[in-house]
Parts: structure tokens; C-alpha cells; sequence
């Protein structure tokens, strides 16, 4: 059999990780002692891989050993705890899962020394990044992961590997370095740019980094899918259907890398390579061909597509640049600047309106005013107004805000293209490498135009684009935007839950966390933020068998608690049976669950007879006890938890804020930050409940992370969370 080398090499591999993993830890106990704290920064789940297949929680390095116990078995063929054993290939893949077990503690041990993470490399993978990227995935602005191993054959290679992957929404994790190059190096040197935003992310230039990638992947099924530690085969199986991750094997191969491959194969991961591997097809653990050669670079890509069955959602746009969500959150810096519009230096507005559908032209691009090569010497800015005007049969006026904030993403999209903000706070900038690929500002409308019709052909008929650059034109149209800026919001702000019957129910997070459903009514709007009720109608309009689904309210059941019949039914059956009702207003009584994406955690303060609430970016410690990460993985995998609840920060200044406890007035603590990024609202809704101060009184970080130092804070404050009836 063809892979009777691999077995050979993968298992000899094995052992070699085995011994140096077990010399390594010898000497650092000897060094540091069995109570070392070891661990890796910014996770909940101690060393991920351990903890998720075998249910160990290493915090010290003694605690390591029973990891050595349990691999010792899996290498010598036997089962370990949990009876963790993998038949596939005669079992040769549970040295595999030891090789990723003894490289996670290496990875730790290279923490604990300083080694890792090494210089202008990401490392070891924080939860708040798995999230983020998780989100990605299930929109699916992320096809894929595929962890790149080793340097491409050149430079010129390397460029056409990546920005085929980038092109195809695959994000690229790239480690080791062989022949005196690294596949970084090689990007470096022909400028591109590697950062997340990019979809790159350098873990490490050594091999072993690539264990980052591998114990990013196994938090997923534990911070979406509800899984629990120790639950291998679901683990494992959920690897396999919702991870879309791959190994890219370049340039070098070794018996350590074959058994680490082993391992990715135990996990679902095939492995695509540049090299003449033995090829191996499909096996039980993977979903089509194992390992597959393909040694033409304007190939590879695809390759990876087709053999991992990633779904790509390909981009077809001209303009002269490449064009794909990969490079939305790609900066043009200063020194690459060709020409910017708004931001500090000049006025620029964007705006979309619902016409008439004898009144535009579709596809009619009109740029008035002079265009990007018309710039005199040294003029680096620009006045600009983008107004788009789109009609369809089913196109409403509240879908207006809907379609125009598409146009962030749309213009960022293209390659040297930056786009910050929205409205009249719009700044654009063109680098001059978009600018000498022939970018011209006609090609913003072209964009525009394409991925309107593409995203959303169920509304969209027809979209014209006009592009104005004279200030004169500039300044005349603006005061009309503005008014119908203005007029949306006060259409909003006049939209209450009593003002509709019908809410619409989210299952998108449904590919991470199974049984969770968000309810989105016109006063709560999605946990994670991006999806509030208008959203979630559109959705439904343009995808009718889609993940927004509308909810007929039904009987009230209870008013405080914003509990109906027709809602518990539908969560109930979206819940899979697993939720039997919530209560829209409730944190104490049936309250919403929470996958993993929510921006805030409210979490009960009995100390206070109130809450809390910590956004994701607080990394530091709350009065109850607890950071962000403990406080989330308290709420996260779609079950209720009463007395936590993940919300979207919008929801917090809301009238249904936890009307059922009180509202807002129960809020005793919230990081500086997140107070700050919401004054404005957080002041209105103050003045509301009659209390204008009521801000001010809300305890941050910079007075207390202490209960008691808290409470102290909110007597002198005189906070009405104090004389409220009783929390519990
Ligand atoms: Fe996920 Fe809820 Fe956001 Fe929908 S609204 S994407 S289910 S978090
Ligand atoms: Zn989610």
C-alpha cells in the first residue's frame, strides 16, 4: 500500500516527538518546578487540544504529565482515557493525535521559555480571535482555513498561491520554514502585505507553531457546537463537517511532519502538497481524498477548494484589481496613498435611495467632476458624493439603510481600496498600486453595481451609480442626504416590539452552535450585533427559505418578561426541542441563549443587586469575579443560563433592556470603554427613566473590580440598583 511510508515515517515521527517533548519537559521541571504556571495567553481552555480530546486542565507544568501517560498509550497502539482510539488506517492515526498532543506541550513550553511566540508572528491563537473568524465562516465570508506549511517553490509562487487563496475567502495560517526561507519571507519580499486582515496570518516560522492552527480549530466545536471536553468523537466529528480547515504541505517534508499530518488527518484535515507524497484517497476520517499532490502553483488553490468541498462564493467583478472579501479589512497606509476622499482633509458622503424603476438606467455609471488622473501636483484629496440609486419590485424604503451599508464592504472589497466609516463620515482611499492597475473611480460604481445584483437580486432591479467630485456638487447634495439620514433614524427610533406582530427568529449560528436561535424583535437585536429586526426582514425577502425566518408573535403570555406563545413555539422547534421558551426581557426567567458571537455578557451581581456588563474587548477582571472569556463560556453553546445573557451592545440602551429586572436602572458596572462607545444613547435613555446623571453612577474599572469596592461606590452614588426589590 502507498502508504505504508507514511505509516512508517508518521510512527517514527511519533516517537521522535515523543522523546524531545518528554527531554523538554524534564528539564524545564527540573529548572522551574512541578508548580510553574503553564498555559498559553487569552484562552479559556487551558492547552486546547488536551483539554478538548482527553479532558485534562493543565495549569501548572506538572499537570502536563498525565498528557505524557495518555500518549505513551496512543503510540503504542492502545486506547487512551475515554477510551480515545481511532481505527481508521489501522490505527495509525492515534500517533498522529499523540503527535499534535506532544506539540501542543512543546508549544506551551516554548511560551513558558519566551521562545514563542517568535518575532512578527501571530502564535498561539486567543479565543476572541476564533470567534471573530468564526463569525466569518458562518456568514461565509470565509470559505476556508488552509494551514500553510513550508516555503513555496519561489517568490513568484508564493504571491499566486496566497492571493488565490485570498480571491477564494480562504484564510492562510502559515508556518515553517525550510531551505532558508519561510513562505512569510517570501510574501515579505514581494510586499504583500500579511495580516489578519489580509486573511494571512504567520503562527510561527518553525514547525511547531503549526500547532496553533490545530488547537485554534479544536476550541470551535467547544465554543460553538456545545460540545463537551472529553467528547472525542464528537469533537473529532465536528472537526471533520464544520471546521473547513486543510494542510498545504510545501517544499519539505520530514518524519515529524508526517505524524503531525497524521494528526490533521485524525482531524478531518486533508492534505494537499507540491511534493510527490504517496497519495492516499479517501479514508474514514476525512470527508473526500486524504492526500493529494499538485505541483502546479496556479492550480493549488483550487485543489484545496475541491478536495476539502469548500464552498466558495467567487466574486465576479471588473475591475482592474482583485476583487474579494479577503481584502476588506486591508489599510492603505500614507505612503501608499494615491488619493483619499473625506476623512480629515475633505467632505465626502455616500447615499442610496429607492427610485423608480422608469426613472434609472441599470448599469449607468456617471462620474461627474474629474476623475483620479486629473490630480494637480502634490493633491492627495478629494471632495466626493457616491450616490446610488436602486429600484426593484420589491425593493422598500427601509431596505434603503440596509442596501447602502453593503457599501463599506463592496468598496473595500477591491484590492487597494480602503473605506472607513459611513454616511457623511465616509473616507476613501485608493493606493497607487489600485491606481496603476488602471483603478478609476467609475470602477467604484462597477463594484457597486455587480454585488448589489449578486447579494441582493430578490430586491434589486436596477442600480444606477452617479460619482460627483466638483465641492460645488458636493456641497449642493448634501444637505438632502443628510434630511434623509435623518429622516431614517426618526422611522427607527419610532419602531417599537408593540408596533409590529411579527419578530424574526436567526439560526445562522446554527453550523457553530446547533440548537441556538436569536429572536430579533425592533428593540433587541441580534447578540452579535450585525442583525437588528429591518435586517433580518430583508434577509427573509431577498433568501425566503433562508436563516431569518419571520415569527408570528402570538397570545402574550407575560408582558414584563416579553414572553408569547408564538415565539416559544418557534424556538422550541428551531431549538430542536432543546429550549422550551424565553422570555424576550428576562435575564432571570428564561432568558435567550447565546451561541459564541455576542458583543457583551450581562451577568448578575448579587453583591449589588444588579449587573454587570463586559464587552469583548475588556480583557481585564470584573467585580463578579470573573474575566470575559470565564464570563462567556458561562453563556456560550446555545443553553440558558439565567442571570447571564450575551447581547449585542445596541440592546443595552434599549427600552426592553431586561425590562423584567428593572432595565437599565439594574446596570451597576461596565468597563470605561464600552460606556464611552455608547454615551451618547446611554445619556439619552438616562434622561428617559428620569434620571439624567444615572451614567455617571454606573461603576467602570477605574473605580472598582472588587464586589465590595463596587457596592461602596454605588452607596456614595446613590445608584437605584440599591433600594430595587431584590434580584434574587
Ligand atoms: Fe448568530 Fe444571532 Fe447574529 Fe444570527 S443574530 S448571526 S444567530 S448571533
Ligand atoms: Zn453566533
Amino acid at each position: 500500500m502507498a502508504g505504508d511510508l507514511l505509516v512508517e515515517m508518521g510512527s517514527r515521527g511519533a516517537a521522535a516527538l515523543l522523546a524531545a517533548s518528554r527531554h523538554e519537559f524534564d528539564a524545564a521541571l527540573a529548572q522551574r518546578g512541578a508548580q510553574a504556571p503553564l498555559g498559553f495567553p487569552g484562552t479559556n481552555y487551558f492547552l486546547p487540544i488536551a483539554n478538548a480530546l482527553l479532558k485534562i486542565e493543565v495549569r501548572t507544568l506538572g499537570e502536563c504529565a498525565q498528557i505524557f501517560e495518555e500518549t505513551e498509550k496512543l503510540c503504542a497502539n492502545k486506547p487512551a482515557r475515554n477510551s480515545l482510539f481511532i481505527d481508521a488506517l489501522n490505527g495509525v492515526l492515534n500517533k498522529g493525535i499523540a503527535a499534535l498532543l506532544m506539540e501542543e506541550v512543546l508549544a506551551a513550553l516554548s511560551y513558558q521559555s519566551g521562545s514563542h511566540p517568535q518575532p512578527g508572528c501571530a502564535g498561539f491563537l486567543s479565543d476572541t480571535l476564533l470567534r471573530s473568524l468564526g463569525v466569518q465562516l458562518v456568514d461565509g465570508r470565509i470559505a476556508g482555513i488552509a494551514v500553510l506549511l513550508g516555503p513555496a517553490k519561489d517568490d513568484t509562487s508564493a504571491v499566486t498561491l496566497v492571493r488565490d487563496l485570498q480571491s477564494r475567502n480562504i484564510v492562510s495560517i502559515i508556518a515553517g520554514s525550510a531551505k532558508g526561507t519561510s513562505l512569510s519571507e517570501q510574501l515579505a519580499r514581494s510586499r504583500v502585505a500579511v495580516s489578519l486582515e489580509n486573511y494571512i496570518i504567520p503562527v510561527g516560522s518553525d514547525y511547531l507553531s503549526a500547532i496553533y492552527a490545530v488547537n485554534w480549530a479544536i476550541r470551535a466545536p467547544l465554543t460553538f457546537g456545545g460540545l463537551k471536553s472529553g467528547a472525542w468523537r464528537e469533537i473529532l466529528a465536528y472537526e471533520r463537517k464544520n471546521v473547513p480547515a486543510l494542510v498545504v504541505l510545501l517544499g519539505h517534508v520530514d518524519e515529524v511532519i508526517v505524524a503531525t499530518g497524521l494528526g490533521a488527518l485524525a482531524m478531518g484535515f486533508p492534505i494537499v502538497s507540491d511534493l510527490d507524497l504517496p497519495q492516499v484517497g479517501k479514508i474514514d476520517t476525512t470527508l473526500y481524498e486524504a492526500i493529494v499532490t499538485e505541483k502546479d502553483y496556479t492550480k493549488l488553490a483550487a485543489r484545496c477548494v475541491e478536495v476539502r468541498g469548500l464552498k466558495v462564493k467567487i466574486v465576479a467583478v471588473s475591475v482592474p484589481v482583485p476583487y474579494a472579501p479577503a481584502f476588506e479589512g486591508e489599510r492603505v497606509r500614507k505612503e501608499q496613498l494615491h488619493v483619499e476622499f473625506g476623512g480629515k482633509h475633505g467632505r465626502a458622503f455616500e447615499h442610496l435611495t429607492l427610485s423608480e424603476m422608469k426613472d434609472i438606467e441599470d448599469g449607468t455609471v456617471t462620474l461627474v467632476g474629474p476623475d483620479i488622473d486629473a490630480l494637480a501636483g502634490g493633491q492627495l484629496s478629494m471632495p466626493l458624493a457616491i450616490e446610488v440609486e436602486v429600484a426593484g419590485r420589491k425593493m422598500i424604503k427601509d431596505f434603503e439603510s440596509i442596501l447602502e451599508r453593503q457599501l463599506h464592504r463592496f468598496v473595500n472589497y477591491a484590492m487597494g481600496l480602503m473605506h472607513v466609516g459611513q454616511r457623511d463620515m465616509v473616507w476613501i482611499r485608493i493606493s497607487r498600486d489600485a491606481f496603476s492597475r488602471g483603478f478609476r473611480l467609475r470602477h467604484i460604481g462597477v463594484a457597486l453595481h455587480a454585488m448589489l445584483h449578486q447579494e441582493y437580486s430578490a430586491i434589486v432591479d436596477k442600480v444606477q451609480v452617479s460619482i460627483y467630485t466638483r465641492a460645488e456638487d458636493v456641497a449642493r447634495l448634501l444637505p438632502a442626504a443628510r434630511r434623509s439620514f435623518e429622516e431614517r433614524d426618526e422611522r427607527l427610533r419610532g419602531m417599537t416590539d408593540e408596533s409590529v406582530d411579527t419578530f424574526y427568529s436567526c439560526t445562522l449560528c446554527q453550523s457553530f452552535a446547533p440548537d441556538h436561535v436569536c429572536m430579533i424583535s425592533p428593540e433587541r437585536l441580534g447578540l452579535c450585533g450585525a442583525y437588528s429586526w429591518l435586517d433580518g426582514r430583508a434577509a427573509y425577502e431577498i433568501t425566503p427559505t433562508g436563516g431569518n425566518q419571520p415569527v408570528a408573535k402570538g397570545n402574550l403570555l407575560r408582558e414584563k418578561e416579553g414572553c408569547w406563545s408564538g415565539i416559544n413555539a418557534n424556538v422550541a422547534s428551531l431549538s430542536h426541542g432543546k429550549v422550551a421558551a424565553i422570555s424576550m426581557y428576562s435575564l432571570m426567567t428564561d432568558p435567550m441563549t447565546s451561541c459564541g458571537c455576542f458583543e457583551c455578557v450581562v451577568a448578575i451581581l448579587p453583591e449589588a443587586n444588579g449587573v454587570i456588563i463586559v464587552n469583548r474587548e475588556y480583557t481585564g477582571m470584573t467585580p463578579a469575579g470573573m474575566d470575559f472569556i470565564t464570563l462567556a463560556s458561562a453563556v456560550g453553546g446555545g443553553t440558558q443560563t439565567p442571570g447571564f445573557l450575551g447581547i449585542g451592545r445596541l440592546y443595552i440602551t434599549s427600552k426592553k433592556f431586561i425590562a423584567a429586572e428593572g432595565g437599565l436602572r439594574r446596570v451597576v458596572w461596565m468597563p470605561k470603554e464600552l460606556k464611552e462607545s455608547i454615551s451618547q444613547r446611554l445619556h439619552d435613555r438616562s434622561v428617559e427613566i428620569g434620571d439624567p446623571d444615572f451614567a455617571s453612577k454606573i461603576a467602570d474599572e477605574t473605580v472598582a473590580v472588587d464586589a465590595a469596592e463596587v457596592v461602596c461606590f454605588l452607596k456614595k452614588a446613590g445608584h437605584p440598583a440599591l433600594g430595587m426589590e431584590p434580584l434574587l
